[in-house]
């Protein structure tokens, strides 16, 4: 059994990272080991930037968007003399477990980190993206997909009084999760993701069809920013229709935010799930859900096969456009 830990976030930021360091620290201090806080990621970690942590700590953050411990990007950190550092960092320190929240970047360093190096590691998938294979949950992505879905209404109002075809790029360079499951709970017309491919020319005849015949007073296209730019899209779709077309970036907004519910309960239950693997011995694997069920995968099958949108999901879409 480990006597003393630290967590850690990483990469880019998602809401609900908060609840899952809560967890961490929380979990760790009743099973009566020590926990420390890493700031500003693996940055942090080579410039030995790390605290002790107790109940305290993590008090009024779990409706709290962003990271209290602060997130960074480290190049130092991707070479094994860097990890080799940030290994005296914590040994020095008397740490002998680590608890990872980030994306499949920073899921990358920790199983490095945890290959290389005598110490245990544990992820847990925080990203907006919900991109990490073997999972179908990541921390974040839930409250990303609120936050695209009320832009959605907000931009079928003004689209449906002016008679308009919207666009809204949401983020996934190669993941169209968030597109897709945002599109359909915002019943969107089309739904553009990375993964499938797309025919601009049939588009916009259908669409033409649709307002010759009345049957839309405005159209809803939603784009993942790696199945091509909104704004240009845009113009192409004005230029061949001759219809109005307004588009919009959704952007960092989309990263903020108070966590939904869903995401608070499950990044407190991962929270917990992977501190008492952790302490317990369990190492290189990361924590999350798949069909409701809890998962612990392979810290390098997470990170090296490519997850794939479900069927069923893609299949509605086309259903209901
Ligand atoms: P995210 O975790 O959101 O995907 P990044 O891809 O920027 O974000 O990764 C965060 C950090 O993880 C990087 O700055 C780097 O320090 C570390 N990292 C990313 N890829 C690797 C890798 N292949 N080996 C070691 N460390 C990595």
């Amino acid at each position: 059994m480990l006597k003393r830990i630290a967590v850690m976030t990483s990469g880019g930021d998602s809401p609900g990272m908060n609840a899952a360091t809560r967890a961490v620290v929380r979990t760790a201090i009743h099973s009566g080991v020590e926990v420390c806080g890493i700031r500003n990621g693996y940055k942090g970690m080579l410039e030995g930037d790390i605290f002790d942590m107790n109940t305290r700590s993590v008090s009024d953050i779990i409706q709290r968007g962003g990271t209290i411990l602060g997130t960074a990007r480290s190049k130092e950190f991707q070479t094994e003399e860097g990890r080799a550092k940030g290994y005296e960092m914590l040994k020095s320190r008397g740490i002998e477990g680590l608890v990872v929240i980030g994306g499949d970047g920073s899921l990358r360093g920790a199983q490095a980190f945890s290959e290389e190096q005598p110490i245990s590691v544990v992820g847990l998938p925080g990203t907006i993206d919900n991109d990490i294979w073997g999972m179908d949950y990541t921390i974040g992505s839930d409250t990303a997909a609120n936050t695209i879905v009320d832009a959605i209404n907000k931009l079928r109002d003004t689209a449906s009084a002016h008679q308009r075809i919207a666009i809204l790029e949401v983020m996934g360079r190669s993941c169209g999760w968030l597109a897709l499951i945002s599109g359909l709970a915002g019943g969107a017309e089309y739904i553009l993701v990375p993964e499938e491919h797309y025919d601009i020319d049939q588009m916009c005849d259908e669409i033409t069809q649709m307002y010759a015949q009345s049957r839309h007073r405005y159209v809803l296209i939603i784009v993942a920013e790696g199945a091509g730019s909104g704004v240009e899209l845009g113009d192409i779709i004005q230029m061949k229709t001759g219809i109005d077309t307004r588009a919009s970036v959704l952007g960092h907004i989309q990263r903020g935010g108070s966590p939904s519910v869903q995401d608070r309960v499950y990044a407190s239950l991962l929270g917990e799930e992977a501190t008492l693997a952790l302490i317990s011995g369990v190492s290189n694997v990361v924590f999350s859900r798949n069909n409701g069920s809890p998962v612990s995968v392979n810290l390098h099958d997470a990170i090296t096969r490519k997850k794939t949108l479900k069927a069923e999901l893609l299949h509605m879409a086309k259903v209901l456009s």
